[in-house]
């Protein structure tokens, strides 16, 4: 019998082939990035007991069969994320995060960082609120480039290394806050409630509850210098985040 493995992981793609074959992609902690092949899943709902439905986390069965891919053999589910009629707008948020992860997940590359992050995003694009997706976005971002590793300390002010609980102006992406202490306060300085928040993130990725931050000046800033860092690590734009930008530009 060819070898088998299991293992456990959130389908972030399903791209249909042949004429009943469906290629999931996988993103597992162990394991990182795994296409497998799912034979006849087209033709018969049965066959994976919805155990391949986007988003969703699954224990899974492979073989390693002639083919080039492996073949999914088995497939229960553990967790459903936005399986009970999401909105358009968390739909798109959440597919921002499976190309997110696409992006970053390596095959036989464990990576559970990343795996922590894809699932704690994932249950908040379940609690987001349609016409609400501007806090929950900088969330999943901000988690996601510190899952990387790419994100800059924000809670120590870059230039005395005091906290910046009472606020900082992010003027360098990469580098990270100037406390008010060193740097007289503007409309474009992060609130403290804005830095907490993006302190949070960086500790815990994408760690719900999330109270809608105001617009502001600054948010706007924090947004872009997130955008910046971001372009440092993902090929722009990708297809998601335009498709968010859209619908984030009827919010305030
Ligand atoms: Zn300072």
């Amino acid at each position: 019998m060819p070898p088998r493995h299991r293992l456990d992981g959130i389908v972030i793609r399903q791209q249909p082939i042949a004429e009943a074959d469906v290629i999931v992609s996988l993103v597992s902690a162990e394991d990182g990035r795994v296409d497998v092949l799912a034979r006849g899943a087209r033709k018969s709902l049965k066959r994976f007991a919805g155990g391949i439905a986007l988003f969703s986390e699954i224990s899974a069965v492979t073989e390693q069969g002639r083919g080039h891919l492996p073949t999914l053999v088995e497939s229960s589910l553990n967790a459903a994320f936005l399986h009970k009629s999401p909105s358009y707008g968390q739909l798109a948020l959440a597919s921002y995060v499976a190309e997110l992860a696409a992006c970053a997940s390596q095959p036989s590359h464990a990576d559970p960082g990343l795996y922590t992050w894809l699932r704690a995003s994932l249950a908040l694009c379940e609690s987001a609120v349609e016409q609400a997706l501007r806090t929950p976005r900088l969330g999943v971002e901000v988690g996601f480039l510190q899952a990387l590793g790419v994100c800059p300390d924000l809670q120590a002010c870059i230039q005395c290394g005091q906290d910046t609980a009472a606020g900082g102006t992010w003027l360098d992406a990469d580098a990270g806050l100037t406390c008010t202490r060193c740097r007289r306060p503007s409309p474009e300085t992060l609130s403290p409630p804005l830095v907490r928040a993006l302190a949070l993130w960086s500790l815990a990725p994408a760690e719900p509850p999330i109270d809608a931050l105001p617009p502001s000046a600054a948010l706007r800033v924090a947004e872009q210098q997130v955008a910046t860092l971001l372009g440092h690590v993902v090929p722009q734009p990708l297809r998601s985040a335009i498709a968010l930008r859209d619908l984030l530009r009827f919010e305030a």
